[in-house]
């Protein structure tokens, strides 16, 4: 069981200490034992701050980052497989969401391309 979220990161001469909603420990970056200083305090607090939004993503979905990466593809797929769609009497392929026809192309503020452009960018 993973401790309830958001969590936070606290960066503490880089070592990237990660706290919970009342301020109990989560994780460390590194560990406290460690004798070696963090030979990146910058990367070490980025890297605390991406574990703490993980935690925090997957209390409030209850999905794990790669359960979400697995859905976002899944959804992805289905968006482009649904982006032209012949009507039953129509001869023309036409997008469900802006209406307009493949060879038009989408409509500039269509939503549906919008969600796809999104879903594949990095
Ligand atoms: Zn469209």
């Amino acid at each position: 069981m993973r401790t309830k979220g958001p969590w936070h990161s606290i960066s503490n001469g880089g070592d990237g200490r990660i706290i919970g909603p009342e301020g109990q420990f989560v994780a460390d970056t590194i560990p406290r034992d460690s004798a070696d200083p963090p030979s990146n305090p910058g990367e070490q607090a980025f890297n605390a701050r991406l574990i703490a939004e993980a935690g925090t993503v997957a209390h409030d979905t209850g999905l794990a980052p790669r359960q979400l990466a697995d859905q976002r593809a899944e959804l992805l797929a289905m968006l482009k497989d649904v982006e032209w769609t012949q009507c039953i009497g129509e001869d023309s392929i036409r997008c469900p969401s802006c209406g307009l026809t493949k060879e038009e192309d989408h409509h500039p503020e269509c939503s549906l391309r919008a969600a796809i452009l999104r879903a594949e960018s990095r």
